[in-house]
């Protein structure tokens, strides 16, 4: 057991570690009735569509709930169900969305790659070019079970191109990765508050096309998912449709407040790229190897092979390094022992090198030398 009171630094993508500010705001009640309440969702509103350029064209939906539900609400409430969807997917969240779909009903195909290849826009070409059938392109930006990024720019040309609809899960890029919908042809963006924003988790977001999400009336066959009957209601009354996570929307607020403070999108991309860059190097001179190339990597997460040795267990090792102040996230690849490194959050390099320290005082602690995978050792 670890004596210390300090709150351990998340390294995991969602929930993660926030500001003080941003905790802070969630330390007062408020009446979802109230207009200085409703003034704070119109604000987070706002603000979310400065962030992508989307004012011209779209329209932000909020949705109570983890970020999968906006993922459910989006997906059921814009696909009608006689369309078919097209899932574009290299690991869980893609899998994840081809399911969702499919339980509510809708014609799903799945065009899978491995999880360290990213879905080409020639892919999609080809895919489009086959299936007439196909009406809605559903992408994973940054596919966070490995961190490997998905170039959103030519695929949305690319399904443009061909006229159909795309939808995309940009839950663990948004607001550090660029997302220009004034640039590139996205009909739904969707992400939740408790990813790069740095808000705790409990509320998501779907940016529509307005002309879009104005021909879904009745489509999702959920009543508390249903996009349209929220953005109609919230139009109305500026009250969410059912009560609200009123402490989770007043500290979404300030969490975007400090995001735009600090730069916006391009500042935070830039705190995060350096803190991958941290971790990278850091646990490279510890013998890591990570999963992903780096011309592929996203400044998100961070995945790593396992250590080789014969006494490493992944939950010894993560309560060595909990007990040290860091908390890791298991790996979600079948075929492959890994780990991952979350590099998002209210964090610096700093804190990133105090992982990389708290990661190699825990193998010494469980005696392990051969940190390097047997695989990458033969390559090396
Ligand atoms: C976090 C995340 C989600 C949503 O997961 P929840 O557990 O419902 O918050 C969906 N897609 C991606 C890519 C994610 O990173």
């Amino acid at each position: 057991m670890a004596t210390h009171s300090r709150d351990p630094i998340l390294l995991t993508p969602g929930p993660l570690t926030t500001a003080l500010e941003t905790k802070t705001a969630m330390l007062r009640d408020w009446g979802s009735w109230d207009a200085s309440f409703n003034a704070i969702t119109a604000n987070v509103r706002k603000r979310l569509l400065d962030i992508v350029r989307g004012h011209a064209t779209h329209v932000c939906v909020p949705m109570q709930g983890s970020g999968t539900f906006s993922v459910e609400a989006a997906v059921n409430s814009t696909v009608p169900r006689d369309g078919h969807l097209l899932v574009l997917v290299n690991g869980a969240y893609g899998k994840r969305l081809a399911k969702l779909a499919r339980m509510m009903g809708r014609r799903v195909s799945m065009f899978e790659t491995a999880d360290d290849v990213p879905t080409t826009a020639e892919d999609v070409d080809r895919l489009l070019a086959k299936d007439a059938s196909i009406t809605h392109v559903g992408l994973i930006h940054c596919e966070t079970s490995t961190g490997i990024l998905n170039p959103l720019p030519g695929i949305a040309a690319v399904v443009a191109r061909h006229g159909r609809r795309l939808i995309v899960d940009a839950m663990s890029s948004f607001g550090a990765l660029p997302i220009d919908l004034e640039a590139t042809p996205i009909d739904v963006v969707i992400a939740a508050s408790g990813k790069c924003i740095e808000g705790p988790p409990g509320m998501g977001f779907a940016i529509v096309r307005r002309s879009t999400l104005e021909g879904c009336e009745g489509r999702s066959s959920s009543l508390a998912l249903d996009l349209h009957d929220q953005w109609v209601y919230m139009e109305k009354t500026t009250q969410w449709r059912y009560t609200p996570p009123t402490h989770v929307v007043a500290a979404f607020a300030a969490a975007l407040e400090q995001h735009a403070a600090e730069g916006g999108q391009p500042a935070r991309l830039a705190r995060y790229t350096a803190n991958g860059q941290a971790l990278f190097e850091g646990m490279r001179s510890l013998g890591f190897r990570s999963f992903l190339d780096a011309s592929i990597q996203a400044p998100i997460i961070y995945t790593f092979h396992a250590p080789a040795d014969p006494g490493y267990e992944f939950k010894r090792f993560y309560a060595e390094v909990r007990d040290r102040g860091f908390i890791l996230y298991p790996g979600k690849l079948t075929q492959l022992e890994t780990f991952r490194v979350g590099c998002i959050g209210a964090i610096g390099p700093s804190e990133m090198r105090q992982a990389v320290l708290a990661i190699g005082d825990a193998l010494r602690a469980m005696g392990i030398r051969t940190v390097t995978p047997a695989a990458a050792r033969a390559v090396a």
